[in-house]
């Protein structure tokens, strides 16, 4: 398997595509793995030694106690990351972590105000966790946010506390009617010790990563880096969610807030635009978390063997997703829309024993045939698939390690999704655990 650095890893479809096992494997071969976008919303589990390792925060590099970076496009629930970073100490892991001044913090009056939202929807509701993660980008993007350069000055923070908790009080209380005890003091106080704990990370990640990256290029003349004391570096970005939970590019308004194509990265980590590798991650078949359309769902009772048998529950949420075949037209558009170099499949075992197999390779909307997901999101409701069928296999292939090792109609439905695709694809994940993959 041959990978070029510095590498993006995007999820293709709705997320929850196994993004975390395929960093893990990656970042064996970066020096740097940086997570630039999302909060802890957004989880991944990784299996070693059949020990599930759950990651809400910490980039899944930590396990190969490479540097970490959290960029300042990533949101911060203090207690939950510092629950991460004690998990993995206890483990005997070191936590290589550098956080950006500039990241912003869930505070508890964005859970409730998530909360207090969600209510007075009702039947309406995004469906979200109550995290409070949208309502920390809105603060931020309204120059209303607490950042970490805040968490860590209690003056600062204070300051902060001041001006927003009476504001967000009155919103709750007087525009939602609900309760709220936030209490000043208390949040202060609580804040203040995460700060101590946390202050020890600051770091700009911003000139961190620009000067990794400057290490990495090919015309960087070895003898330069030799006077500069620099060593080679191999860059790994890890994106949050999937594609289509962009929040202006995805199933808008069942999205995320922040960008979650490979674009984003130049602005939330703080680099200048230039040629960085992006592998998409495609799972074998596709699954959504929470309202919205979704022209492949399966609503029988092979959705149901495809959720028993991938587990397909919210990491975080422990919500049944909704499953349903693999679709090429949103693939099309994740790869226009990130440029994707390589793609990874995972979870193709899920698959085994299904006597058939379809994949989408269109839709038929208003009596036309497109191959992408329509601009305008009233007409992807109403976009129909055309399937093309595949006959299944029955072995189980999670032992598998090599292409010609596979049953030949796993090989048939791959090679039909790269020829569509037109997109090399380097791995194919076949189990949960680190070293249940096909390397191409
Ligand atoms: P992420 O957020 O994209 O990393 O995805 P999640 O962690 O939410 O979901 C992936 C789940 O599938 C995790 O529980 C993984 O351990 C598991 N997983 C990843 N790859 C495979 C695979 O190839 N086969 C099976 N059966 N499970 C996998």
């Amino acid at each position: 398997m041959k990978i070029k650095f510095p590498l993006i890893i995007v999820g293709s479809q709705w997320g929850d595509e196994g993004k975390g096992k395929v960093v893990d494997l990656l970042a064996k071969q970066a020096t740097h793995v940086v997570r630039y976008n999302g909060g802890n919303n957004a989880g991944h589990t990784v299996v070693v030694n059949s020990e599930k390792f759950p990651l809400s925060l910490l980039p899944s590099g930590v396990l190969h106690q490479k540097k970490l970076l959290l960029a300042q496009g990533v949101v911060i629930d203090p207690a939950v990351l510092i629950r991460e970073i004690e998990f993995f100490k206890k483990r005997g892991v070191r936590v290589d972590l550098v956080i950006d001044p500039r990241v912003n913090i869930v505070m508890p009056y964005h859970k409730a105000l998530d909360a207090a939202t969600e209510a007075w929807k009702g039947k309406k509701a995004t469906g979200s966790l109550h995290l409070g993660i949208g309502y920390c980008y809105e603060d931020k993007n309204n120059r209303s946010g607490v950042r970490f350069e805040d968490l860590i000055d209690p003056k600062a923070l204070k300051e902060k506390l001041e001006t927003f908790i009476p504001l967000k009080k009155r919103q709750i209380e007087g525009v939602f009617g609900q309760k709220t005890n936030l209490d000043i003091k208390e949040i202060y106080r609580d804040y203040v010790d995460y700060g101590r704990k946390l202050k020890r990370y600051l770091g700009d990640v911003s000139a961190i990563v620009q000067k990794a990256l400057k290490n990495h290029q090919p015309h960087f003349a070895a003898s330069n880096a030799a006077t500069l004391g620099a060593k080679r570096t191999n860059v790994l970005f890890e994106g949050a969610h999937g594609t289509f939970l962009d929040g202006i590019f995805g199933t808008y308004p069942y999205t995320t807030a922040v960008y979650t194509i490979a674009g984003g990265v130049f602005p939330y980590v703080g680099i200048a635009p230039q040629k960085i590798y992006s592998m998409g991650i495609v799972k074998a078949y596709t699954t959504r978390v929470g309202n919205g359309p979704f022209p492949t769902e399966l609503f029988d009772n092979t959705g149901e063997k495809i959720r028993a048998a991938g587990g397909e529950f919210g990491t975080v949420s422990k919500r049944p997703r909704r499953c349903g075949w693999l679709d090429l037209s949103m693939l099309r558009t994740a790869i226009r829309l990130s440029g994707f170099d390589y793609l990874s499949i995972t979870k193709l075992d899920v698959l085994s024993g299904l006597p058939k197999l379809k994949v989408a390779v269109y839709y038929n909307v208003d009596g036309k045939k497109i191959r992408e997901i329509p601009a305008i999101m009233n007409s992807f409701a109403r976009c129909r698939p055309v399937y093309k069928e595949f006959k299944g296999w029955t072995e189980d292939i999670s032992r598998v390690r090599k292409f010609s090792d596979l049953p030949k109609e796993a090989k048939a439905y791959l090679k039909f999704i790269e020829k569509e695709l037109k997109v090399p694809i380097k791995i194919i994940s076949v189990g949960a655990e680190r070293e249940a993959n096909v390397l191409l």
